[in-house]
């Protein structure tokens, strides 16, 4: 369904953008990854997909290298069609302790990337009148969680730029939309999962648990699969007028 276009997954080293950038390729579109850690493992996974796939090192806090990438991408296969905005950390503190350099790195990494990268590929989507914008936000872009505070005001930042792109786009055929995961068990998570056991003296088992009991009613992880396949249907033709929605996969929990 998507052979010709060519996919920037930011972030897809690893969790979510690593299963995003599988569901795209094995729908046949061309993959630029993004991310730090091992890129050899994520490359090869994608190529035995029968894709073309390239690598960009861009800092996603850096908007002269998130320039360049957006460049790379243009540069090595002709176009770039598909733009998922998915790098993200995490930091856990109350406002009161909450280094400055955590918020800056959160604010800059988590949701001003998605607009410099937006801005920079936007376009080249307009010109070809064809586009997919998908910006992975969170659960935490509709709701709040205590010690969150730089997470979720960038997270409901990136739902608002996602609605503003969307509308800005609407009479073309570029869309733009967010989709809004609640737990998903990837390292920025059992990280968390580790702390919580560390904390109270518990085991990894007993610390998953509470983590899920706490927020998550389907008590189930959301898999970067599952995200996957979400992405796909908003790059199929079905998507075609799916604008500016925060779509969540999160087991209820922002039903509550
Ligand atoms: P992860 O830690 O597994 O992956 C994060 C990716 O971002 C890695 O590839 C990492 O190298 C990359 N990255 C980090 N800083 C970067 C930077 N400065 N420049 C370029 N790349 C950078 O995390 P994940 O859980 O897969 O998270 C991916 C996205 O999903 C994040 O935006 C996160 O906020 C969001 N999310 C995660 C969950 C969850 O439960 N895991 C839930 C909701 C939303």
């Amino acid at each position: 369904m998507l052979q010709g276009k060519t996919a920037v997954v930011t972030g897809s080293t690893s969790g979510i953008g690593l299963g995003i950038a599988k569901a795209l390729a094995a729908q046949g579109a061309n993959i630029v990854l993004n991310g730090f850690g091992d890129v050899e493992g994520p490359r090869a996974e994608i190529a035995a997909l029968g894709v073309q796939v390239s690598y960009h090192g861009a800092d996603m806090s850096k908007p002269d290298e998130i320039e360049d990438m957006v460049k790379y991408a243009q540069a090595t296969f002709g176009s770039l069609d598909i733009l998922i905005n998915n790098a993200g950390i995490q930091h856990v503190a109350r406002v009161e302790n909450f280094p400055i350099e955590r918020w800056d790195a959160i604010i800059a990494i988590n949701m001003s990337s998605a607009f410099h990268a937006t801005r920079l590929a936007l376009p080249g989507m307009q010109a070809k009148n064809w586009g997919r914008i998908i910006n992975v936000a969170s659960v935490h872009g509709l709701v709040g969680s205590a010690e969150k505070s730089a997470y979720v005001a960038a997270k409901h930042g990136v739902v608002g730029l996602t609605k503003v792109v969307a509308l800005e786009n609407a009479t073309t055929g570029v869309t733009c939309n967010a989709i809004c995961p609640g737990w998903v068990l990837t390292p920025l998570v059992q990280k968390q999962v580790d702390a919580k056991a560390a904390a109270q003296g518990i085991s990894n088992a007993d610390a998953t648990k509470q983590l899920l009991g706490e927020k998550e009613p389907s008590m189930q992880f959301t898999t970067p699969e599952e995200l996957g396949a979400l992405a796909v249907f908003f790059c199929s033709p079905a998507g075609n007028n799916v604008r500016g929605v925060a779509w969540n996969m999160d087991g209820a929990w922002a039903a509550q």
